[in-house]
């Protein structure tokens, strides 16, 4: 199936070849052409299978002829090495064999390695473009702006893979102490750098974006983005809606599901989207913003206004011009109507949100991060404003150790770093410190070629 520029239609490119060079040469963002759909017997058969075997399955459809069926799943098998468990407040998981007469879930998506639900898409990303790369013996410089947890995903999915160098632009003071020690720490000589911006996230964003936009630095360092503009980055974030919607459902099968999704780049709503698209039995969606929200102010008013972002608890959302909007529209001919019917959004200061992080904990001991306690709050006022019973699932994207001294100063408690947090305290922290200049990093670029 085939990838389409938004902006020109009539630019088309195969999956490996919208993967490696991120945006259509107009500049556009790629959309598949088409997606597929499947029979009520083919959902009951995908949901029965394992989640990596379901992901193959789904990725034969958003790929191309240059990976075969055994491929594909050994890369699902590979990627997804570790659970997606829906908990209850108490920790039980979702089991379909036997249901509880449980409704409220948390769709932990933070078992990857760098913990934050980004591994999905990244590691997804990391060995399709090896496979491709390796195939073709091409090279690629990949440059990715993070607000924290893009940056880490996408270093660890691409560390030690041939054929790819990887700058990762973060900006300084804005992404938490546990996130600065990941992704300084990959190994001063390994193929993934840390460049830390003096500078917001946004001036990280702008730096990259005009590094592509420089045709000549872009042709001359064959340069990739992993940011979600890619739409390799945004395909397998439909996986994980799809395989737990159907087990959802298969427990539940009376009750409508609604999923909620603390949101910043739309990336992982997006996802959530093109899975309803091919048929996930998901009824609505929710959107949870900081005060970062345009998306918010375009549900209930219809006009969209970027902004630059202002810097809260939940820094991996601070976006004020999401990449994904485009797509949004693209999924629903631009008609806000039908969009503002299918997504309900809403936004929530870090003080709503730091009283109600603190307040689930004591009453019920589970221990969000702050992105997940902005969903969790959308859920809470999505459902006193409805008199139907769902099935609800708020997305956890990130574990909260990840936010280890904001998540403590909120809890007024300690909490352990997990394992794989607490090693990156035994490496030595490696980074470039850079202006924000696109000069500088042409330069720079050039000393590590
Ligand atoms: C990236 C991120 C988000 C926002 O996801 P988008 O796809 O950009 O909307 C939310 N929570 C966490 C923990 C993240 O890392």
């Amino acid at each position: 199936m085939d990838y389409y520029s938004l902006t020109d239609p009539s630019l088309t490119a195969r999956f490996g070849d919208a993967l490696l060079s991120s945006l259509a040469p107009d500049g556009g963002l790629y959309m598949p052409k088409s997606l597929p759909s499947f029979s009520d017997a083919q959902l009951a058969e995908l949901g029965a299978m394992s989640f990596a075997q379901c992901a193959a399955k789904l990725a034969r459809h958003f790929t191309d002829d240059r990976f075969s069926d055994d491929d594909l799943l050994a890369i699902c098998e590979d990627a997804y090495d570790f659970t997606l468990p829906m908990r209850t407040f108490d920790g039980r998981e979702l089991d379909a064999a036997v249901p509880e007469d449980d409704d409220e879930f948390f769709l932990e998506l933070f078992h990857g390695p760098t913990l934050a639900f980004k591994d999905f898409a990244a590691r997804f990303m990391g060995r399709t473009a090896s496979h491709l790369l390796t195939k073709s013996g091409e090279e690629r410089t990949i440059l990715v702006a993070t607000s924290g947890d893009t940056g880490g995903a996408i270093g660890y999915a691409f560390l030690d893979q041939p054929g790819v160098k990887v700058y990762i632009f973060y900006p300084e003071g804005g992404v938490s102490k546990v996130q600065e020690q990941q992704l300084t720490t990959m190994g001063a000589r390994s193929n993934v750098k840390a460049v830390r911006i003096a500078g917001s996230f946004d001036e990280a964003q702008a730096l990259v974006k005009d590094a592509f936009a420089d045709k000549a630095l872009s042709k001359k360092h064959n340069l990739m983005s992993a940011n979600s503009i890619n739409v390799g980055r945004v395909i397998p974030q439909s996986f994980y809606y799809f395989w737990t919607s159907l087990q959802a459902k298969a427990a539940y099968p009376d009750r409508p599901l609604v999923y909620s999704i603390p949101s910043g780049n739309l990336g992982n709503l997006t996802g959530g989207l093109v899975a309803k698209r091919m048929g996930a039995p998901i009824d609505r969606f929710v959107v949870g913003h900081n005060v970062n929200d345009p998306l918010v102010d375009y549900l209930t008013t219809g006009e969209y206004e970027p902004r630059p972002s202002v810097p809260t608890l939940s820094n991996a959302m601070d976006i004020g011009r999401p990449n994904n909007f485009p797509r949004i529209l693209s999924l629903y001919d631009n008609d806000h109507k039908t969009i503002a019917a299918e997504i309900y959004g809403a936004s929530f200061d870090d003080q709503i949100t730091a009283r109600h992080l603190r307040r689930v904990y004591n009453e019920t001991g589970y221990l969000m991060c702050p992105h997940t306690t902005v969903g969790h709050l959308a859920m809470e006022k999505f459902s006193a404003g409805v008199d139907q019973d769902f099935t609800k699932i708020t997305v956890a994207t990130a574990h909260p150790a990840k936010f280890q001294t904001e998540v403590e100063q909120v809890i007024r408690d300690d909490i352990p770093l997990p394992d794989a947090l607490a090693v990156l305290y035994d490496k030595e922290p490696s980074v470039h410190v850079m202006s924000g200049d696109l000069d500088e990093l042409a330069a720079y670029l050039d000393k590590h070629a």
